[in-house]
């Protein structure tokens, strides 16, 4: 078995979503969720098996140690008791890409392939434009997992929509039935180690990439199981993607931990082409009151990448 994180830094912080005792008994009682962050003596916010806020010292947290990773079985379950859920503020992306580059190291990709993209949206000439991250929205109704003919794509009942690459025939159903066209096909062999290469697959992993399969972006699970966000979140220095869990009411982007139906109430959420139907369970906040500039975020690049992303220069 491999463990694809090795190299990731846990940067700031990481929820534990009420997966495993880790808050001490001082803190909730244990067994409660909490939010911690790295920085010594740094106060953080806490949620207690009550659903209160509260907010606490880092040192009175225990990490949560490294776990296997779960049977196939276990993985097509997920994780009982949660509704994952992100909301993504458009008016904090610069298109700093750092959520890219983390997603890539994450899962072992090449620069060249992206399971979470950045696009740039200008809705006429008389409006501004703006950054949009697009991940796979992990629809509660998902078209690619319906026509899906081995099962190898499947909706958990924590939210989440992955795939097992051991099952995947590589037909492609899928990525004709998803309206946003997050999926990628491996047409060739996969770029990456020797190493990583003959690593058990997982679907929480989505490692190792498979000939002929076809990927997406998967909301980091084996992370998630360890109480960690999704690498794009913690990466982003904006605080741009919140994560969290829809049936605890609760998100954060490391430093901040907020209320997700009070998030998404005050700013006005709404999710992309909601009128398919798919349900998606990305959210987003609408580009207004920018924290930071807008910024074409492609100066310095290589020019594969602005070939890449021509039609948005
Ligand atoms: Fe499926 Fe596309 Fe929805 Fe992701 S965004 S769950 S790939 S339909």
């Amino acid at each position: 078995m491999c463990h694809k994180k090795d190299n990731i830094e846990s940067r700031r912080t990481f929820i534990k979503l009420g997966l495993a005792a880790g808050c001490s008994a001082a803190v909730c009682g244990c067994g409660g969720n909490s939010i911690t962050s790295q920085a010594e003596g740094e106060t953080v916010k806490v949620l207690t098996p009550e659903g209160e806020l509260v907010e606490v010292l880092k040192a009175q947290l225990t990490p949560l140690p490294e776990e296997e990773l779960v049977s196939n079985e276990e993985a097509r379950k997920g994780i009982e008791g949660r509704r994952f859920v992100m909301v993504i503020d458009l008016g904090r992306c610069n298109n700093a890409r750092k959520c890219i580059t983390a997603c890539q190291k994450m899962h072992h990709q090449p620069e060249d392939k992206e399971w979470l993209q950045v696009k740039l949206m200008n809705d006429s000439d008389l409006t501004g434009p703006y950054w949009f991250p697009k991940t796979c929205y992990h629809c509660d109704n998902p078209p690619c997992v319906k026509v899906c003919p081995v099962n190898a794509t499947f909706k958990r009942k924590d939210g989440l929509v992955l795939i097992d690459a051991d099952r995947c025939i590589g037909c492609k159903f899928c990525m004709t039935a998803c309206p946003y066209s997050t999926r990628v096909f491996n047409w060739y062999e996969p770029e990456q180690s020797e190493e990583i290469a003959h690593c058990a697959s997982s679907p929480e992993t989505s490692v190792p990439s498979q000939i002929g399969t076809v990927d997406k972006c998967d909301f980091c699970p084996d992370m998630v199981r360890r109480g960690k966000l999704p690498d794009c979140v913690t990466a982003c220095p904006n605080g741009v993607f919140y994560f969290g869990d829809e049936n605890e009411d609760i998100v954060t982007n490391g430093p901040e931990t907020v209320r997700l139906k009070k998030l998404l109430r005050d700013r006005a959420a709404y999710r992309y082409m909601e009128d398919l139907g798919t349900e998606p369970r990305v959210y987003y906040l609408p580009p207004s009151d920018r924290v930071v500039d807008f910024d074409s975020g492609f100066e310095g690049k290589s020019e594969e990448l602005l070939n890449r992303y021509k039609r948005d220069i």
